[in-house]
């Protein structure tokens, strides 16, 4: 029996039926891993402790629908002794004292911890071309990007080696891959999931989420990972979500907003082609589609290309070859142990967004970027504000192309990579939640779709997201992963 490419729910069934054994569902997982280690998805296996994990499941007996499943973790989340690398050189050593609240609530929940997955440098990116171990193929087609940062956690996710995996989206990370590699993922609320052990990026933007084979996955681990924890301050003071229970329940008379600023032209024929196919599609579901106004949205990549670099600047300070990480070899006073670690510790990407963050935070530029850019994040939450009077759920494009060639892109500008996030970036700048899910394809590459929820309705877009599935199949498809074997 093969176990690639099934869901959370399938392997689970698999599990209570006594199909399949914990330890048996770990080393096939093992093995699919390694036959196609030229995906690059992993960093680093948790293969020991992973097989001594599913054997402890055996003496207990009570199985829910999370015991014993194998989850990817983005190798941003800290996990107690195993190797944390952000995808750089600075923390090619670090081996955490604990464990991120979301890698601590989904052990809880029973899930196995099968490794770490590749990812753009802190999360700086959105083709996984800047980490420092390699870059990820996106399984639908070698020598393409599988998007960023979460490239890993998607790409592991599409070859079928895990059902499962983490992610985190700062700007785009969770969707834009999942989106790139036919998957669906989710971005909650910001303070829904817990950041504490969650490497900071940018503090304000950052939020973790679940990438899955579809949309009831994501309710299912999104349950389990979500929930007040008072080690993180900006964590929301509720209980944790409880979709999964009743996915299936009716969605009635929901209004869906088109943003009328998006236009059409930003996408190729083929993909303007399949959105209004997809919006034809909701219709035929029973939604009403009305257009919306969101008028100060085409300032959300600017807007984010100021407030992320700050608040990146003053996180990433913290590396400073001291405390822990990567330290160099060549300094010889504290002055040049700072320069030369973090030099040779950070890649270009990081280097960029540190040197952009301080300087919109400097004194002289302070009031003409980061203020004003905080100004313009406030008009844009705003017009979220207005449009959820109007309509329940906003449907866009997830991005504006699909996966692309490696190097073809970014290179001698790297404004044409910032601009992959011009649908995903607003719904974090406003703190909302946000799901891609696939939609369909384009010359045998996937493509997404993304609903945009008002505060705290991740039921409702999984909801749709799910009735949405029940009716289509672009989510069952399958990539061929014979050059990778
Ligand atoms: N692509 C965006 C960036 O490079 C978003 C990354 C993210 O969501 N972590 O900043």
């Amino acid at each position: 029996m093969t176990i690639q490419f099934l869901t959370i729910s399938q392997l689970s069934d698999l599990l209570k039926n006594k199909k399949i054994s914990y330890e048996e569902l770990v080393d096939e997982t093992f093995l699919l891993i390694k036959k196609y280690s030229s995906i690059n998805s992993f960093i680093t296996l948790n293969q020991k402790q992973a097989l001594i994990d599913a054997k402890k499941l055996n003496v207990s007996n009570d199985q829910n629908s999370l015991t014993g499943i194998p989850i990817a973790q983005k190798d941003l989340f800290c996990t107690k002794g195993l190797k944390t690398t952000c995808g750089s050189k600075m923390l090619s050593n670090f081996v955490p004292p604990y464990d991120a609240t979301v890698v601590s609530n989904l052990n809880s929940a029973g899930t196995i911890c099968i490794g770490k997955t590749n990812m753009d440098e802190f999360a700086m990116g959105s083709s996984n071309e800047t980490s420092f171990y390699g870059n990820v193929h996106n399984p639908w087609k070698e020598g393409f990007v599988p998007g960023g940062s979460s490239g890993g956690s998607a790409a592991a996710v599409a070859a079928g080696l895990v059902p499962a995996a983490t992610g985190t989206d700062t700007g785009g990370s969770i969707r834009q891959p999942a989106a790139l590699c036919g998957l669906t993922g989710i971005k909650p609320t910001y303070g829904r999931v817990s950041r504490w052990g969650m490497i900071a990026f940018a503090s304000s933007l950052d939020q973790g989420g679940p990438i899955c084979r579809n949309a009831e996955d994501c309710a299912l681990l999104l349950d389990a990972m979500s929930g007040y924890d008072e080690k993180d301050t900006t964590s929301l003071k509720i209980d944790p979500t409880k979709i999964n229970n009743n996915i299936n329940e009716p969605l009635e008379h929901l209004n869906i907003g088109i943003v009328r600023e998006f236009k059409q032209s930003d996408l190729s024929v083929d993909s303007q082609q399949l959105f209004s196919n997809t919006i034809k599609e909701f219709e035929n579901l029973g939604a009403k589609i009305s257009e919306i106004s969101l008028p100060n949205i085409v300032q959300s990549v600017p807007t984010y290309y100021v407030v992320a670099p700050a608040e990146c600047s003053s996180n990433l300070s913290r590396y400073d070859g001291v405390k822990y990480g990567y330290r160099s070899s060549n300094a010889d006073d504290l002055e040049s142990l700072y320069v030369n670690s973090r030099s040779e510790g950070f890649g270009e990407e990081v280097k960029r967004r540190i040197l952009m963050g301080t300087y919109v935070l400097s004194s002289g530029y302070y009031d003409a970027y980061y203020k004003k850019a905080q100004q313009v994040r406030r008009l844009i939450k705003n017009d979220f504000g207005n449009a959820f009077k109007e309509v329940d759920v906003i449907l866009t494009p997830t991005s504006p192309s699909q996966a692309f060639e490696f190097g073809s892109k970014g290179k001698k500008d790297p404004t044409e990579l910032y601009l992959e996030d011009l649908y995903t970036i607003s719904a974090n700048l406003a703190g909302l939640p946000a799901l891609s899910m696939p939609n369909g394809f384009i010359n045998g590459l996937p493509v997404g779709v993304q609903l945009i929820g008002n505060y705290l309705d991740e039921e409702k877009i999984l909801k749709l997201g799910h009735y949405f599935q029940k009716e289509t199949d672009h989510h069952l498809k399958k990539p061929n992963l014979e050059g990778f074997a």
